[in-house]
């Protein structure tokens, strides 16, 4: 035996946006088969590329509210003051059910609502290295007009006085180099003892054992 087999958990990487957080969830998920990516509901409208069902769930502000009336959301949070994100609670439940730590790239409003409602959830805060990357990656989208990108540095102000809540913070200065330590973070959290399935069951088999072995080798009984 070299491991326990550990509980899903699911992995939330929350950061201002231009931190680099989806291409890291993204990676995280196509590079590991334990891995599955939370696919978030929104009202914003898809960007160039976006496909429906896979970067989001495009939908309009009715049927949203409806999701929330329904109880089908863990979380929600109006981002950047403008439209609505959240996650579906299915989305958690059937992938943690077929065994896959499920991936959250959410804003950090979504990760205190996860860390109040899911507590075995692994929060991690992700840091960009600088103002002037993260300017740079902001307007390097070629996505956003000049009142997007300061309407997102406005947010990601905000956003950084959220780290200190978190339980782990990373810096991306470089995709790999973060990666890696996502991935320690969570082989760490593997190896926790609340997360261990079935732990009780494994001692008490090994302590069996151990007590039949000091029964018939050396004839000690033990209660
Ligand atoms: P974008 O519009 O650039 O895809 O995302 C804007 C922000 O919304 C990002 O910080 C992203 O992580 C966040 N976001 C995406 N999905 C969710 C979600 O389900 N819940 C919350 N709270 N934020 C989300």
């Amino acid at each position: 035996m070299t491991g326990l087999a550990s509980v899903p958990a699911p992995v939330v990487l929350a950061a201002p946006a231009g931190t680099g957080k989806t291409t890291l969830a993204r990676r995280l998920v196509s590079e590991g088969p334990n891995f599955a990516f939370s696919v978030s509901a929104t009202t914003r409208a898809p960007r160039d590329g976006e496909i429906d069902g896979i970067d989001y769930h495009f939908l309009d502000e009715a049927r949203f509210e409806a999701l929330i009336q329904g109880d089908a959301l863990v979380e929600w949070a109006q981002v950047h003051g403008r439209h609505w994100y959240g996650t579906l609670r299915r989305e958690l439940l059937d992938r943690a059910e077929r065994g896959h730590h499920v991936v959250l790239d959410i804003d950090v409003q979504g990760a205190r609502q996860i860390r109040e409602r899911v507590p075995q959830a692994v929060l991690i805060f992700v840091m960009p290295p600088s103002v002037d990357e993260l300017v740079r990656r902001l307007k390097g989208r070629g996505t956003e007009e000049p009142g997007e990108v300061a309407r997102r540095l406005e947010s990601a102000r905000d956003e950084l006085s959220e780290a200190e809540d978190f339980e782990y913070v990373v810096v991306n200065d470089d995709v790999d180099a973060c990666l890696g330590r996502i991935r320690g973070i969570l082989q760490a959290e593997g190896l926790r003892v609340a997360r261990a399935a079935a732990l009780d069951e494994q001692v008490e088999s090994m302590r069996s054992e151990i007590a039949a072995l000091l029964q018939d080798e050396y004839g000690r009984t033990v209660g």
